[in-house]
C-alpha cells in the first residue's frame, strides 16, 4: 500500500480523499493555489505545497508544478479527484512516466472515453445499448441531414470532446439543423479545441441513470448499483439519488450485468461510471466517466462501501474483497449539491461566510470544505458542499432531507439551499416522477 498520496485537487473532494487516506494510515500532500492558502484541505493534510497563483490554469491544471510537488514530497501516488486533471490522459501518462501511480484507469481508457464518438463505438461493441445516431462523427451538413432524417427529428448535435453540457445543441426540425451544427461546432472548438461533432436522437422525457462500477487489476469487476441524476439544470446535475425510483430489481440486475460484462471486456481498472438515458424501459448509453464522481456518496450510503478507499486499494494492485453477490443495497440516499449561487438567477455568489451551521443527526452527512470565516474565492467551481441524507426507504429519506435543509445555515453568501425546499414541495418529485427536463420546466413556470 502507498505511504503517501498527493491530492491534486481542492475543496470538498480534496478533503474527501484526505479522509479516506487518514483512515487507511496514508500520509497526504495537499496542493494549493495562493488563493487557497487558508483552505481546509491545506489545513488538514500532513503536508502542503503552494503550486501557483489563483487561476486554475496556473495552479490546479499546472502539470509541471504538480509533478514537482510530488517529487519534492516523495508521494507515491496522485489522486486527481474530479474535474481539473482527473480526465486528462496526458497527465495520467506523465504521472506514470515519473513512476508514480495515477489513482484512476490507464491513460488509454481515459483517452478512449474522452472521445465520445470512439467511446460510443467501443461500448456498443462490448454489448452496451447506445442512443440511435450517426455512426461516428458527421463531417458535412449533408451527411448530418441524411443521418437526422433516418433517425427522425428532434436530434441532438453533440461534441466528440464534450463535457459539462458544452457543445450540445438540439435541432427540433430539419430547418434548425445547420444552425445547431454551426453553434455546437463553434462551442466545442472554443471549449475543447476540437470541433468534431456527432448526432443522436433527442430523447424527450428520459431519466439520467448511471451505473457505478469498480474493477481491480486481477480481472474482477463489480457494479455498485445505479444513481438517478435526472434532476438537472443546463445538463448539470443538481440532486442525485440511489436507488433510482424508476427501476425495479430485475432492470437493476440486468443493466448491472450488461455493464459489468462490458467493463470486463474493455479491461478497465478502477472506479468508473457508465451513464445512460432511460426512457420507456430502455437504456441508452451516453458516456463513461473514468473518475470518482461528485455524487459517489449516495452509492456509499446504500452499499456501506468507501469508494475512495476502494479506488486507492485497486490502484495499489489489491484485489476486490467482495464478489457481486456480496454487494447488498440497503435503504435510500439523496444528495443535494449546494452551490454558492443565487437560488433564483444562479448567479455566482463568492465572498465571506460569516456564519455557518451544518446539519447533523441520524442519516445526515455533509461533505464540504467551508467554515465560518472562510472566503469563497471567485476563481473556481461554485460547489461548496454536498448534503447527503439516507434512510431506510425513500420516504424516510425525504423527511430527513426536509429537516436537514432547515438546519443548514450559511450566512454571508447566497446558496442554492432554498432551491431544494422548492423541489421538495412538488408532488411529482415526492412521487419520484421526474425526468431530465423536469427541473427546468419547474423553474420556467415560476
Ligand atoms: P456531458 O459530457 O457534456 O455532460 P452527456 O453526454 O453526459 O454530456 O450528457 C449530459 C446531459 O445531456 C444528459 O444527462 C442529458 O440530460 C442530456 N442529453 C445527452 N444526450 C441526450 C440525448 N440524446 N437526448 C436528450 N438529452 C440528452
Amino acid at each position: 500500500m502507498f505511504e503517501k498520496i498527493l491530492i491534486a485537487n481542492r475543496g470538498e473532494i480534496a478533503l474527501r480523499v484526505h479522509r479516506a487516506c487518514q483512515e487507511m494510515g496514508i500520509q497526504t500532500v495537499a496542493i494549493h493555489s495562493t488563493a487557497d492558502a487558508d483552505a481546509m484541505h491545506v489545513r488538514l493534510a500532513d503536508e502542503s505545497v503552494c503550486i501557483g497563483p489563483a487561476p486554475a490554469a496556473q495552479s490546479y491544471l499546472n502539470i509541471p508544478a504538480i509533478m514537482a510537488a510530488a517529487e519534492i514530497t516523495g508521494a507515491q501516488a496522485i489522486h486527481p479527484g474530479y474535474g481539473f486533471l482527473s480526465e486528462n490522459a496526458r497527465f495520467a501518462d506523465i504521472v506514470a512516466e515519473h513512476e508514480i501511480t495515477f489513482i484512476g484507469p490507464t491513460a488509454e481508457h481515459i483517452r478512449l472515453m474522452g472521445d465520445k464518438i470512439a467511446a460510443k463505438q467501443a461500448v456498443a461493441d462490448a454489448g452496451i445499448p447506445v442512443v440511435p445516431g450517426s455512426e461516428g462523427g458527421v463531417t458535412s451538413d449533408t451527411e448530418a441531414k441524411k443521418v437526422a432524417k433516418e433517425i427522425g427529428y428532434p436530434v441532438l448535435v453533440k461534441a466528440a470532446a464534450g463535457g459539462g453540457g458544452k457543445g450540445m445543441k438540439v435541432a427540433p426540425a430539419a430547418k434548425d439543423l445547420p444552425e445547431a451544427l454551426k453553434t455546437a461546432r463553434a462551442e466545442a472548438k472554443a471549449a475543447f479545441g476540437d470541433d468534431a461533432v456527432y448526432i443522436e436522437k433527442y430523447l424527450g422525457r428520459p431519466r439520467h441513470i448511471e451505473v457505478q462500477v469498480i474493477a481491480d487489476s486481477h480481472g474482477n469487476v463489480v457494479h455498485l448499483g445505479e444513481r438517478d441524476c435526472s434532476l438537472q439544470r443546463r445538463h448539470q446535475k443538481v440532486l442525485e439519488e440511489a436507488p433510482s425510483p424508476a427501476l425495479n430489481e430485475g432492470e437493476r440486475a440486468e443493466i448491472g450485468d450488461i455493464v459489468v460484462k462490458a467493463v470486463k471486456k474493455l479491461g478497465y481498472l478502477g472506479v468508473g461510471t457508465v451513464e445512460f438515458l432511460y426512457e420507456d424501459g430502455a437504456f441508452y448509453f451516453i458516456e463513461m466517466n473514468t473518475r470518482l464522481q461528485v455524487e459517489h456518496p449516495v452509492t456509499e450510503a446504500i452499499t456501506g462501501l468507501d469508494l475512495v478507499r476502494e479506488q486507492i486499494r485497486v490502484a495499489s494492485g489489491a484485489k476486490l474483497e467482495y464478489k457481486q453477490k456480496d454487494v447488498v443495497f440497503e435503504g435510500h440516499a439523496i444528495e443535494c449539491r449546494i452551490n454558492a449561487e443565487n437560488p433564483v438567477t444562479f448567479a455566482p455568489s463568492p465572498g465571506r461566510i460569516t456564519q455557518y451551521h451544518a446539519p447533523g443527526g441520524l442519516g445526515a452527512r455533509i461533505d464540504s470544505a467551508v467554515y465560518a470565516g472562510y472566503s469563497i474565492p471567485p476563481y473556481y467551481d461554485s460547489l461548496i458542499g454536498k448534503l447527503i441524507v439516507s434512510g431506510r426507504n425513500r420516504n424516510e429519506c425525504l423527511m430527513r432531507l426536509r429537516r436537514a435543509l432547515h438546519e443548514y445555515v450559511i450566512v454571508g453568501i447566497e446558496t442554492t439551499i432554498p432551491l431544494f425546499d422548492r423541489i421538495l414541495a412538488e408532488q411529482e418529485f415526492v412521487d419520484g416522477q421526474y425526468h431530465i427536463h423536469w427541473l427546468e420546466q419547474l423553474l420556467k413556470e415560476e
